[in-house]
């Protein structure tokens, strides 16, 4: 037996009883005539204690020479603590050390497995398994575990079936490049691995399976903006025989009881917001609502006087800062430096202060008067004491900008509390959207999503204006789940791919299998996916997925744990009938 209790678990109540404990050594105290050893477990740390009078002084030498880490075993007796320690569980007790088995040495680990570790980012990733020793790190994997067993729970009671689909598969279209995997027996052809599990699930609703889940890895291989990772795990749902209220009404579901089991927080209904208002209010797709600063489009306002950037535009927008009116010039500068930056890419900031006599005070006095400036107010919703920041310029560059700043200035006031959650559903989202580039339209979801009906027609004249039964779920700014009532009949997913610019050879050859099971009785169905990390480091009130992932890259895609991706041998690139060139 290596242990009869963990190193979290003894308390005064113990005293008096002999116990075995096994763990990793933390700090080693030697006072000379007595030493003290902190052994710690995943449970907690315990307070060992070796003394001269009361243990042998060969089991004493023995304990001095502990190093940092080393996995022991000890045998001895629950006493009470000359002088008790309130703030750890266990800090009542020692264990007084009768037997000492050292398990296995350890090298003196790269950094110090504290909370507050003196080890960086790098060292930490590529000695990740003495990081996951650190409490941070550990409590961050187990809150992760206790949410994907409430979403388990929670669906199963649902009448959820978990169902897994393969991974070496056929590109699915999910926007993003494929990770491809050769075929050693079918030379020179090769898999891609899933960026979604989005076709299988709908063939399990052809095949009756009627509401599935799975917690799944995707694989996208994107250029990786902070904080994505190119392995990723999707809640992912699917069910037959729904409409889009449905499948809302279920997944609200879901999320309240995520929301109160795991943070205690009870929410009402989730606001529901169409995309074209969310763009108009927020400049985004995926409005932060924990706060106020809502767009006012100053058009009709600020346009047709003399100043020409504004009667240039295509849109004058601007918020209202709360409390920022006292702003000094320099701190105004700063913002107006901060807009400029190229990654929000502003030309420049017109700003109003909005006195506390209802007086205004603005950066284009020249060109508006006092009753100008109080129109700015009214449409902004300013009150006395608020900064108004305006933008200009084209419509959907303008409100990115805009968005930037409004998430950046709530950042700076405070306003973007972990420990609230406002949930919304953000509804009726375009079907396609252009490509600025190529002129082409793409699927704003995937192919798969069906047009609102009756709109079909209008992807021949109009093709920006077809409205989709899509819907994303959205959490304190961020998209925590999308998805979308699918097409499910031949003909209507014939006529999608022909509009994404595929000939009816492509198609079949790509979606053949879906196209073909579309025509054996496909119930009408509809699903969603839930980003599982991003959905886990919300609820856990941290910025980075990246800490909420046992083992996950660096930004450039990298394990540096493991050193992967890696260079393969020649043998095993001729077993897939591979050759490597380089390009560059
Ligand atoms: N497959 C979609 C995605 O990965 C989700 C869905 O439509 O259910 O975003």
């Amino acid at each position: 037996m290596y242990r009869s209790n963990t190193c979290g678990a003894l308390r005064a109540s113990d005293i008096g009883s002999e116990v075995i404990l096994s763990g990793w050594v933390h700090k080693v105290r030697d006072k000379g005539f007595v030493a003290w050893v902190d052994l710690r477990d995943r449970y907690g740390i315990v307070q060992l204690v070796f003394d001269e009078e009361r243990t042998s002084n060969e089991l004493m030498e023995k304990a001095r020479e502990l190093g940092r880490e080393t996995v022991i075993q000890v045998k001895g007796e629950v006493i009470e603590r000359a002088s008790k320690n309130p703030n750890i569980p266990t800090g009542d007790i020692e264990v007084l050390v009768k037997e000492l088995n050292i398990l296995n040495v350890s090298k003196l680990p790269p950094f110090t497995i504290e909370d507050e570790t003196d080890g960086g980012e790098d060292i930490r990733m590529k000695y990740r398994y003495l990081d996951i020793r650190r409490n941070p790190v550990k409590n961050n994997l187990i809150f992760r575990h206790k949410v994907s067993m409430e979403v388990r729970k929670y669906l199963s009671d649902q009448g959820f079936i978990d169902v897994e689909t393969p991974y070496l598969i056929k590109s699915t279209p999910e926007g993003a490049r494929d990770f491809l995997v050769p075929s050693r027996m079918n030379e020179g052809q090769f898999y891609a691995l899933p960026q979604s599990p989005q076709t299988f699930k709908q063939l399990l609703m052809v095949g009756g399976m009627d509401k599935y889940f799975q917690i799944v890895k995707c694989f996208r291989d994107e250029d990786l903006r902070a904080d994505r990772q190119p392995e990723f795990t999707q809640i992912d749902c699917e069910m037959a025989f729904v409409e889009q209220e449905d499948i809302l009404n279920t997944f609200e579901g879901l999320t309240k009881h995520l929301l109160k089991e795991i943070k205690g927080v009870e929410v009402d209904e989730f606001p529901r917001m169409t995309f074209d208002d969310a763009m108009r209010l927020y400049g985004n797709d995926k409005p932060d609502i924990r706060f106020g600063m809502q767009f006012g489009e100053l058009n009709e306002v600020a346009q047709h006087k003399d100043f020409g950037v504004f009667n240039s535009a295509e849109l004058v927008v601007g918020i209202a800062v709360p409390g920022a009116a006292e702003y000094t010039r320099k701190e105004i500068d700063a913002l107006i430096d901060w807009v400029k930056r190229p990654q929000v890419g502003a030309k420049g900031m017109v700003y109003v202060k909005c006195n506390e006599d209802g007086s205004f005070k603005s950066s284009v006095d020249k060109f508006y008067d006092q009753d100008d400036l109080a129109k700015w107010a009214e449409v902004t919703g300013a009150e006395a004491g608020d900064l108004i920041c305006v933008l200009s310029g084209a419509i959907n560059q303008t409100r990115a900008q805009l968005s930037a700043l409004r998430m950046e200035l709530a950042t700076r006031l405070g306003l973007r509390k972990s420990d609230e959650f406002a949930p919304l559903w953000v509804i009726d989202f375009p079907l396609l959207e252009l490509d600025e580039e190529t002129g082409n339209y793409h699927p704003m979801h995937h192919p798969f999503t069906s047009p609102k009906p009756g709109q079909l027609e209008l992807l021949e004249s109009d093709p920006g204006a077809v409205k989709a039964n899509a819907y994303d779920l959205v959490l304190n700014g961020n998209e925590i789940g999308g998805g979308s009532i699918r097409i499910h009949d031949k003909e209507t997913q014939a006529t999608m791919f022909k509009h994404l610019g595929f000939t009816p050879e492509e198609a079949k050859s790509q979606f053949g299998f879906l196209m073909d099971a579309f025509q054996y009785g496909a119930p009408p169905h509809g699903g969603i996916a839930f980003g599982l990390d991003r959905l886990v480091s919300i609820l856990g009130g941290q910025e980075t997925i990246r800490d909420f992932i046992a083992f996950p890259k660096n930004n450039s895609g990298r394990d540096v744990m493991i050193d992967a991706p890696a260079n393969i041998d020649q043998a095993q690139l001729d077993e897939l009938h591979l050759k490597v060139t380089f390009k560059s």
